[in-house]
């Protein structure tokens, strides 16, 4: 057994292999490449239970967290209404509240109560957090590509401490973001070299949401080159060796958890008094069919079908690579498009 230090992001599996063992994985590698595999302890314990007793993932727990009457840990069948999570917390303090699904720093923003209803839990839910509208996380996830674009012209002093602190870049891979930077500010992104580093970024968003003095984007920018690289087909062909000399500095350059939960705006949410809410019964569930990974599961019922909760209702396509999907309540299925709406009872 080992205790990590508390930094961030100290839960990448990258970083935490680089922790435990001293090794890296090669950039766009795998731990498996340095003999390790790195498996969520949540996810064990559905294996276990898979295994053990044959049991299907039906339900998920999740952290409901933020400007809510009561934090705290709800459970909720596959397909509930993220809106039903937010009522076992006793709702939202300000009316106009935004939401984000996920942990702060790679969560997606969902701009407000109607959109939120629009959101189902799913096998990969953890959390959501609710925050004030305005905040820093809202502000940044709402910048437009034009005025990241804009921003990262003028404002990029190019003083690298997004490189400098990147967590990547600490474990020896040759990436420096302040590149992509310089590159995505004179719109050179997609024809130079610089512009292929976006590749190397995991998204952690240590860079814009901690190190950037002028308060720009890196990860969100990475994040948009290297969509606009997959779609012109332009893979990363530079270095996959890992860099010692980078990590020199590696253990003065973490960055602890809770000045970086004050940096966000986020520290007065930060305790982990979380009590057991209980658990959402929803009058219907929406279970999508691709939660995924690959191909989305192919329907095995139709409108009508009576179901029990475990019973397979999704199953992987011939010859594709994907995931079972399995009813999370008993009831009647009601419809099915990209995913199976069942009423309970
Ligand atoms: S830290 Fe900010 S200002 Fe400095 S190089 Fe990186 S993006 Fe530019
Ligand atoms: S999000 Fe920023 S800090 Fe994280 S890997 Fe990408 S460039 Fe590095």
């Amino acid at each position: 057994m080992a205790l990590l230090d508390d930094f961030y992001p100290a839960g990448d599996e990258q970083i935490l292999v680089r922790e435990l063992t001293g090794r890296s994985p090669p950039p766009l590698g795998i731990p498996l490449q340095v003999g390790c595999i790195v498996a969520n302890v949540g996810t064990l314990a559905f294996v276990d239970a898979a295994v053990q007793r044959g049991s299907a993932v039906t339900h998920k727990s999740l952290t409901v967290t933020g400007e809510v009457k009561q934090p705290g840990i709800v459970r909720a069948p596959l397909g509930a209404a993220m809106i039903e999570c937010l009522a076992l917390a006793g709702g939202a303090l300000a009316k106009d509240a935004v939401f984000i699904l996920g942990g702060p720093m790679m969560g997606r923003v969902i701009a407000d109560e109607e959109a939120l209803r629009q959101e189902v839990v799913t096998k990969t839910s953890g959390g959501l957090i609710v925050l004030p509208r305005g905040c820093h996380l809202h502000l940044n996830a709402v910048q437009t590509a034009d005025s990241m674009r804009r921003r990262a012209a003028a404002a990029c002093i190019q003083c690298r401490t997004c490189s400098d602190l990147c967590p990547r870049m600490l474990i020896g891979h040759p990436f420096e973001t302040h590149k992509v930077m310089r590159a995505f500010g004179s719109g050179a992104e997609l024809g130079s070299e610089a512009g292929k580093l976006a590749h190397l970024c995991c998204e952690c968003g240590a860079c814009e949401h901690y190190a950037c003095p002028m308060q720009l984007s890196p990860r969100r920018i990475n994040q948009a080159v290297k969509a606009a690289l997959r779609a012109a087909n332009t893979a990363y062909d530079g270095p996959r060796d890992v860099r010692e000399e980078q990590g020199a500095w590696r253990a003065l350059r973490k960055i602890p958890v809770q000045r970086l939960a004050a940096r966000l705006g986020i520290a007065r949410y930060m305790s982990l008094a979380t009590p057991d809410l209980g658990e959402a019964a929803p009058a219907a569930v929406r279970i999508p069919l691709r939660q995924h990974i690959g191909a989305p599961a192919e329907a095995l019922v139709r409108p009508g079908d009576r179901v029990r909760a475990g019973q397979c209702i999704g199953e992987i396509p011939e010859k594709g690579l994907g995931a079972r999907i399995h009813a999370s309540v008993d009831g009647t299925v009601t419809a099915v498009d990209s995913a199976v709406t069942v009423k309970a009872g």
